[in-house]
């Protein structure tokens, strides 16, 4: 299986990436993917984040991909050219707080992210919706068709327990992608991903419908 969401010391997790690479190892993971918050980097700390990525590529048994996860703003997604060619995929997430009734706000920035083409996986998509609102069954309709449009996939976060079935099984039968993610930020937390799993097996999704389902 795949973790394709994790966090190092190169943003706010707390572990290094080999020990998240070897607690993936561990849980007998196929592809583990590193993905620390875009904000936390120079471009020479880029770098250095990159080479030590590309170092343990070399060394270890499973596929580990680099990536990164970027903030959607108000002009997009923070992710440039520079940043991406050296990327394997880039999840682009809201973490921005709208408050109540924000669900219109939320959405828009999603389809900015959608319309990207830096930008491979929309990140815990949903997660504020049960404090800013849910959308509207047209809105979801409108994610949904950029989505398979622009060819982007999204992640079913085992952190944050989204998107909803429905949402995944819309997904499936439309052809787009899907990935596993934990979201962790402390390595015994990488490789986690049986609720992920379960959802995309409730959906009726197999591993083709994942990302990356080339290297599983
Ligand atoms: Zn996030
Ligand atoms: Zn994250």
């Amino acid at each position: 299986m795949m973790d394709l969401h994790t966090h190092t010391v190169y943003s706010d997790g707390i572990g290094l990436i080999r020990d998240n690479v070897a607690w993936a190892e561990k849980r007998g993971l196929k592809i583990v993917g590193i993905s620390d918050h875009i904000h936390f980097f120079t471009p020479s700390r880029f770098s250095a984040y990159i080479n030590e990525i590309n170092v343990i590529k070399e060394e270890s048994e499973i596929v580990v991909l680099a990536g990164i996860e970027a903030n959607i703003l108000e002009n997009g997604p923070d992710i440039t050219d520079e940043f991406r060619k050296k990327l394997d995929y880039a999840i682009a997430s809201v973490h921005e707080w709208f408050g109540r009734n924000g669900t219109h706000e939320y959405i828009n920035y999603v389809k900015k992210a959608i319309m990207d083409d830096n930008v491979d996986i929309i990140g815990h998509f949903g997660n504020s919706f049960p404090w800013i609102g849910y959308p509207t069954r047209e809105e979801i309709d409108e994610i949904l068709d950029l989505a398979e449009a622009y060819g982007k996939a999204f992640e079913i976060s085992a952190r944050y327990k989204v998107p909803d079935l429905e949402f995944i099984r819309e997904c499936v039968k439309r052809g787009i992608k899907l990935s596993l993610a934990t979201d962790a930020h402390r390595p015994e937390d990488v490789g986690k991903v049986s609720w992920s799993l379960k959802m995309l097996e409730k959906a009726g999704g197999t591993k083709e419908d994942l990302i990356f389902s080339e290297y599983l």
